[in-house]
């Protein structure tokens, strides 16, 4: 009986001890992500019992006040003497009114051992541990405001340089048009989206005819300045939501969207006419004068993907070049 009483024992009291490790374990695991979670964040913590002043502060806590652990003891005092003198009896006050149970959520500055300042914001509770021997405690964080403005203005740049690469990717420097990859990009969402709701969606392909004379006869910088100007007629006359590519040199391609053949055609009659009008003032020459030629496709239950519509809105423009230019086909 003796015997199985302590082996019994034993046996309890070895499994006491593993739950024990493992909690001990679970708690240092949990630790080492707090240290990691603050280091992250630029979020130190502390905790300062009401009663007797005792005061931890956490790693990230010091790095904040430029000190190092085995420097100084955490204390209420030690915390004044980091805060700037000035703003030492303002925060001093709200800590007081915290131990009264008030929030504390301040902005102060910190001066560091070499002289640097530094705004933190800081923030804090009164805990009561209810049922528990623990005794009340302000648990707050503080926060380095000027490296949380480093950190921002950090990131604000890295965007407005991603937004302005996205942007130069989406966009033809010369006319304002999308890009081929662009066009492309939208088309195919496009040519889902009005399968998926069964509306009509055409794709207008427009060529300058004899492009090739107006670089050789008044130069590239006029050739320049008529894709420009055909961009600008495109631009008058479509509707906000019609996508404009140049897909490439003198060729420009032009999203219809819930657009049937026979607008599409009208549209495509508008803009050719409106080309056909459009003059680009030259220097010593009268004004340049130039044509398109326009093939319209639209969507039909055989088109499997959008690049089908394009192709047979790229042989409608060459038939439209063939019967003699300045056309519709
Ligand atoms: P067609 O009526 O058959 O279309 O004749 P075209 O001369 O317009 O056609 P072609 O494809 O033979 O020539 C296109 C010309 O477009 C060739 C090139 O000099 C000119 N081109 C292409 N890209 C640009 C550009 O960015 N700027 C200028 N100025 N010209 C360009
Ligand atoms: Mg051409
Ligand atoms: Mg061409």
């Amino acid at each position: 009986e003796e015997v199985i009483a302590r082996v019994q024992t034993h046996v309890t009291l070895y499994r006491s001890r593993q739950k024990l490790m493992q909690a001990e374990k679970a708690l240092r695991k949990s630790e080492q992500s707090l240290v990691i979670a603050q280091a992250v964040a630029h979020l130190g913590h502390w905790e300062m019992d009401v009663r007797t002043g005792e005061t931890i502060w956490s790693d990230e806590t010091y790095r904040i006040f430029g000190l190092e652990p085995q420097e100084i003891a955490p204390s209420y005092d030690t915390f004044l003497k980091v805060v700037h003198p000035d703003d030492r009896e303002r925060v001093a006050n709200h800590i007081e009114q915290t131990r009264e149970g008030c929030d504390f959520d301040i902005e102060y500055r910190i001066v560091f051992p070499d002289g640097r300042e530094r705004v933190v914001h800081g923030k804090g509770i009164l805990v009561a541990f209810l049922g528990s021997d623990r005794l009340p405690e302000i648990i707050g964080t503080v926060q380095c405001v000027n490296e949380m403005v480093g950190v921002i203005q950090d990131i604000t740049e890295r965007k407005e340089m991603e937004w302005r690469l996205e942007h130069e990717a989406r966009t033809d420097s010369l006319t304002g048009c999308a890009t081929r990859r662009y066009f492309l990009e939208v088309a195919k969402l496009e040519f889902s989206r009005s399968r998926r709701y069964a509306s009509d969606l055409s794709v207008l392909m427009l060529d300058l005819d004899h492009f090739k004379t107006v670089n050789d006869s008044y130069g590239h910088h006029a050739g320049d300045l008529t894709l420009q100007k055909v961009a600008q007629v495109c631009r008058g006359i479509l509707r906000q939501e019609d996508l404009i590519g140049r897909l490439g040199g003198e060729e420009f391609a032009i999203l219809l969207i819930e657009t049937g053949s026979e607008k599409a055609f009208d549209v495509a009659e508008r803009l050719r006419v409106a080309v056909a009008a459009a003059e680009v003032p030259l220097e010593n020459h009268p004004p340049l004068r130039f044509t398109t030629s326009i093939g319209v496709a639209t969507m039909a239950e055989a088109d499997h993907d959008i690049e089908e519509i394009i192709k047979h809105a790229d042989q409608a423009m060459y038939n439209a070049k063939n019967s003699g230019r300045n056309r519709v086909a």
